[in-house]
């Protein structure tokens, strides 16, 4: 079976999104997540439709659909809490824009951090602010927001705390989900029984409505709330359930993305090594690699 496989990739100024592409094949992956500048700020730097078409047509040549393509929105924005309501409409708007402008279709979006006021409160912040937002939208780009793992004051850790959001949004047909295989560990989901929750979701959500899913190992054990990515098969949620999820035929059209952590060098703690060709490779053979931090390291 076909799979839409990559991982996190890194959109830079002076490649843009040729950049991403070119460091996707060298994974060989299909599909990719990109920030549009810096994931901890807020700075973005004008697109380059010359870099766009270049990276379009080398796609091509891979058979890579923008399709497989998201954007992540930086997570310093909360829309969750109104103390930066403006600026947060303001620069989730351009980042809709941003994604119109290289032609893909889908933005992830961590619902944010109520800060004290509460979970419902903080839901209802969430929709006025997309509901803002979407008013005067002019594009076709699905806003995924992305299921939490409950760390700190983290609203949508459940699937009705997503739905509450959805409901409260006026043009909720723009809204999609994104599963975190880690989040949603961490949040205490039994990642050993995946088909109940793809069942939980269909019954609260709709299964066609999950746009996107992050496939991270966790660190944690189930239900801790803490949010720390494990590489693939060396955590709690374990190789087996992870291929499982991968090669779900309900979500064979679902891009899969890979979040998990670069792997330090031993000899230099200040370098490290991206994982994803790995990972990848194991993934395709769906057969775990005893020595994938050392084939890492080694690379
Ligand atoms: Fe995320
Ligand atoms: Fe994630
Ligand atoms: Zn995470």
């Amino acid at each position: 079976m076909d799979i839409i496989i990559g991982s996190h990739v890194s959109f830079n100024r002076e490649k843009q999104l040729l950049g991403c592409v070119q460091e996707t094949l060298s994974y060989g992956a299909n599909a990719f997540m990109i920030y549009t500048g810096a994931p901890q700020n807020t700075l973005r730097s004008n697109i380059d439709d010359s870099l766009t078409e270049s990276a379009y047509k080398l796609m091509k040549e891979n058979s890579i659909s923008l399709n497989n393509v998201v954007v992540h929105a930086p997570y310093i924005i909360n829309l969750a809490n109104m103390k930066n309501f403006d600026f947060n409409v303001s620069f989730l708007s351009e980042e809709l824009n941003r994604c119109q402008k290289l032609g893909i279709k889908k933005i992830i979006i961590h619902p944010g951090n109520h800060l004290g006021l509460g979970e419902e409160e903080g839901i209802k912040n969430v929709a006025l602010t997309l509901n803002k937002v979407l008013e005067t939208d002019k594009t076709d780009v699905y806003l995924c927001l992305e299921t939490m793992s409950g760390k700190g004051s983290e609203v949508g850790k459940t699937f009705s705390e997503l739905k509450s959001i959805i409901n409260q949004v006026n043009k909720s047909e723009r809204l999609l989900i994104c599963l975190d295989s880690c989040h949603l560990n961490d949040a205490g989901y039994d990642m050993n029984d995946f088909d109940l929750i793809l069942n939980d979701i269909d019954k609260i959500i709709g299964i066609s409505k999950i746009g996107c899913f992050h496939i991270n190992d966790s660190k944690n054990e189930r239900g801790e709330s803490k949010d720390r990515h494990a590489n693939f098969g060396l955590g709690t949620i374990g190789f087996d359930n992870l291929i499982k999820m991968i090669y779900h035929p309900k979500l064979r059209e679902v891009p899969k993305i890979l979040e998990t952590p670069y792997v330090v060098d031993l000899e230099d703690n200040n370098h490290s090594f991206p994982p994803y060709k790995y990972e990848i490779e194991m993934i395709k053979n769906k057969k775990f690699n005893q020595n994938l931090l050392e084939d890492i390291r080694n690379q």
